[in-house]
């Protein structure tokens, strides 16, 4: 293989996980340019490219060193790392927060749930026939898994199968074929993957670079600004209520020796019930802002 010196990202064309990812890399800073047939979109400040590829071939293209990382489901990675004899070839660098779903079995609506033990015999249809088969290994239970590649939820209803073992998020897709989830097989969401090894020449610089920029971008996308007024005997109740436990800044106001403005970066999500508690405690004022960029 012809050496690289720079960094190569394969992130899905189209499909649910392919705008987010190229969103999430345009926040770390990244600027691309794509390439006419819009397979390749070369990096114009940095040293960093993209694959446009379909997320099945993601893990693939990181094993055979096409590409050093990768944005895919945990449910396509850890599959794709089952399928090898030898140890995975993958390493999941990050949880990135989006794309969240579950891999689960689903069975008729008008049966009753009771257990893995009812499987044994049953013929399962799924397009993740790895991870359902490691599943079905740690609970013991033999059944006959159906490998499709695609439109699993009607294996049922045209008799290939006596169940599923699909992804879900809403349910709707499974309520609409008369199917009810009965057991969560894995919990997924879009990962950034790499190599099991981090590449060692100045691809892995630009590596640790980027993974620092996701982490401050991850991060920031939890945090909210807060900037409240209250009497000063409420800031012990007021600060109480702050979720994750800020450090406040609090200022005096001026000409009001009473009153003092406080102001701190919430990690995780601030609730109208938090601030309607800051308000019964005598906070007033309040303006809660979405924070653009942190570096510590
Ligand atoms: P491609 O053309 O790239 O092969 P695809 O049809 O296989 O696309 P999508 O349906 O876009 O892929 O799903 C990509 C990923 O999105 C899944 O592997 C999974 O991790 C995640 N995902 C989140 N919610 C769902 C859902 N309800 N159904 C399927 N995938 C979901
Ligand atoms: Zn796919």
């Amino acid at each position: 293989m012809i050496p690289r010196d720079r960094l190569r990202i394969a992130v899905q064309k189209s499909g649910r996980l392919g705008d987010p990812s190229r969103d999430l890399l345009t926040r770390c800073g990244l600027k691309f340019r794509s390439s006419r047939d819009k397979l390749f979109c070369f990096g114009e400040n940095m040293a960093v490219d993209l694959l446009l590829v379909r997320d099945d071939d993601i893990p693939g293209l990181i094993a055979d060193g096409v590409c050093d990382l990768g944005v895919v489901g945990r449910n396509v990675l850890e599959e794709a790392g089952l399928g090898v004899t030898e140890a995975s070839p993958f390493r999941e660098l990050r949880a990135l927060g989006f794309g969240g779903c579950r891999l689960s079995i689903a069975i008729p609506q008008e049966q009753e749930w009771q257990g893995p033990a009812q499987l044994a015999g049953q013929r399962i249809a799924t397009t993740y026939p790895h991870l359902l088969a490691d599943w079905l290994k740690r609970h013991d239970v033999d059944a006959q898994i159906v490998t499709l590649s695609g439109s699993v939820e009607i294996a049922p209803r045209l008799g290939t199968a006596d169940l599923i073992c699909d992804l879900v998020s809403s349910g709707a897709t499974l309520a609409a074929n008369q199917l009810q989830e009965a057991a969560v097989i894995m919990q997924s969401e879009a990962v950034l993957a790499g190599a099991a090894e981090a590449p060692r020449d100045e691809r892995g610089d630009l590596l640790e670079l980027l993974l620092r920029r996701l982490d401050g971008v991850l991060h920031v996308r939890e945090s909210r600004l807060l900037m409240l007024k209250a009497p000063r005997i409420a800031l012990e109740a007021i600060t109480a209520l702050l979720p994750g436990q800020p450090m406040p800044t609090v200022t005096p106001i001026e000409g009001r020796p009473d009153d003092i403005a406080l102001q701190c970066v919430c990690s995780g999500n601030l609730s109208w019930q938090d601030l309607e508690a800051m308000k019964q405690a005598g906070a007033h004022n309040m303006l809660v802002l979405p924070v653009e960029m942190m570096l510590a």
